[in-house]
């Protein structure tokens, strides 16, 4: 549970105004910030990486051959936004060993695809900053730090701290709210991942997809192609409009 002060609602459209009712949204701007493929380019090496990783993983531990360890790694990513999930849900797998085995990078300094312009922007950027991802913490504090970027932050958070409840499911949402005493008007969420922001959207939250995608979902309050442009484009969260 996140928490006395968070409440669900099966209402998405109600669910907003009394997501945690006992916190003022007032104060400026927090921004919520996905890693892969927000911060920085995970589609170039990281993510074929633990893909890998993950497959092998499954042959070991689930007895599966490579392309039905490679089609259930799959069937659980667009099932449950994370491979994780699935294996929590259908086969009691241990999270942690399963994301420490995941993410082991010998040379990631190498495998970081990022603009040198991520540092600059963020620095120009008001307001409290918290990373927000579905990895383990360890790896998001790992690719920040190649980044050269994480004194920027004021938080990291990885899955373990939404107590393996990743994105899209609100409940890891409520856990970071409520751990960061902070109302989701207050919020702005910057993602690659649609559905990602679909529950940030029926939290309250202000939504930024980075995307090329010409077609924007309803939920989806600015569109950039790239997170460079978010100190240019003057997006504000609901609370200081
Ligand atoms: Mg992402």
């Amino acid at each position: 549970m996140a928490g006395p002060s968070c409440t669900s609602s099966a209402n998405p459209v109600a669910e907003g105004s009394t997501a945690c009712s006992a916190l003022p949204p007032g104060g400026g701007p927090v921004w919520l910030f996905d890693l892969d493929n927000t911060l920085h380019n995970a589609s170039a090496h990281i993510f074929p990486h633990i893909n890998r990783a993950m497959t092998a993983y499954l042959m070991t531990h689930l007895g599966l051959d490579e392309p039905a360890a490679n089609q259930l790694r799959m069937d659980y990513w667009k099932r449950y936004g994370a491979t994780l999930l699935g294996l929590m849900r259908h086969h009691q797998i241990d999270p942690r060993h399963f994301l420490d085995a995941t993410h082991q990078f010998p040379e990631l300094h190498r495998m970081v695809v990022f603009d040198r312009a991520l540092g600059q922007m963020l620095r120009h950027l008001p307001g409290r900053k918290i990373v927000f991802s579905n990895g383990p913490q360890a790896y998001a504090q790992a690719v920040l730090r190649v980044m050269g970027v994480h004194p920027h932050f004021d938080a990291v958070w990885g899955v373990e701290q939404m107590r393996f409840h990743p994105k899209p499911l609100s409940r890891g949402f409520r856990h970071l709210l409520h751990a960061q005493r902070v109302h989701p008007a207050r919020c702005i969420l910057v993602e690659d991942s649609a559905e990602n922001l679909r529950t940030a959207k029926r939290l309250g939250m202000t939504t930024v997809w980075i995307s090329p995608s010409l077609r924007r979902p309803a939920w989806v309050d600015h569109q950039l192609r790239s997170v460079l442009q978010l100190a240019r484009h003057g997006v504000r969260s609901h609370a200081s409009r």
